[in-house]
């Protein structure tokens, strides 16, 4: 028979409204993915749930399996709060632009500790970093979270060999590339029509480098504004490839501009 009790800890993706006075949480839980478990009584004033239920909360939990399937969170104690990101408002956008996109792109109870422990450093490092540290330093921590995830998802491709003749590409001799059509220079040289523009060469030694360092490490790497715009539009490509509809996390940094 299932276990009906589970101990475990997990991220607040968000919370939402149910009823009167409770609220259903969206949580991704290692070894279980993402769930939405009902915690009772969770907008009364007294309720032990309170303030500790917030997006972006990582919270040792105590769940209740339904023989239905459905979640019930019946302890919860916060471990991490990420405090100093909240009282910044663009990293406070970003983490929960994070949040929105992990629970846009993850199916239910699909587990991904990969995910659980990426999202986890991004708010990490996005809470640990100085105030003082420049606004793009902070975007661009975002742009490599998000080039991470892409991999985790199988989205980003390897960019190792090229689509038609599955020949290896060598980058260095590579006029040029392109996020969702990677091709050898022979076949570049046959496609008389390329419906599209094609990429510098270091923006895909970028994305490779960015792709397997820490987080951490992506903030020492220098960008231009232009550059660093460059590898958003990369993103946005790969992102508007997909069925799951991002706009909204992505356009995160353009509300906060306006
Ligand atoms: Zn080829």
């Amino acid at each position: 028979m299932e276990q009906r009790y589970l101990t475990t800890h997990g991220l607040v993706l968000k919370h939402l409204s149910l009823g009167e006075s409770d609220r259903r949480i969206v949580l991704l839980v290692p070894g279980v993915g993402k769930i939405i478990a009902k915690a009772r009584g969770a907008k009364n004033l007294n309720s032990p749930f309170n303030g500790r239920l917030m997006p972006a909360n990582i919270c040792n939990l105590l769940l209740y399996r339904t023989p239905g399937g459905s979640w019930t969170i019946t302890q919860c104690q916060t471990i991490e709060t990420f405090g100093s990101l909240k009282q910044d408002l663009l990293k406070a956008s970003l983490a929960l632009a994070v949040l929105d996109i992990v629970d846009r792109c993850t199916e239910m109870e699909t587990p991904s500790d990969e995910l659980f422990a990426l999202t986890k450093i991004f708010l990490e490092t996005i809470d640990s970093s100085q105030h003082q540290e420049k606004q793009e330093k902070t975007e661009l921590l975002f742009l490599a979270y998000q080039i991470q995830i892409l991999d985790i998802l199988g989205i980003l491709p390897s960019f190792t060999e090229c689509v038609r003749c599955h020949k290896k590409v060598s980058i260095e001799t590579l006029p040029g590339w392109h996020p969702l059509e990677m091709l050898c220079e022979i076949c570049l040289h046959q496609s008389s029509q390329i419906a599209y523009e094609l990429y510098e060469n270091n923006y895909l030694k970028l994305l490779n480098f960015l792709r397997g360092r820490h987080l951490a490490d992506s903030i020492k790497v220098k960008l231009s504004t232009a550059e660093q715009y460059t590898l958003k539009t990369i993103l946005q490509t790969l992102w508007g490839a997909q069925s799951f509809s991002i706009p909204k996390s992505l356009g995160v940094l353009e509300t906060l501009r306006a």
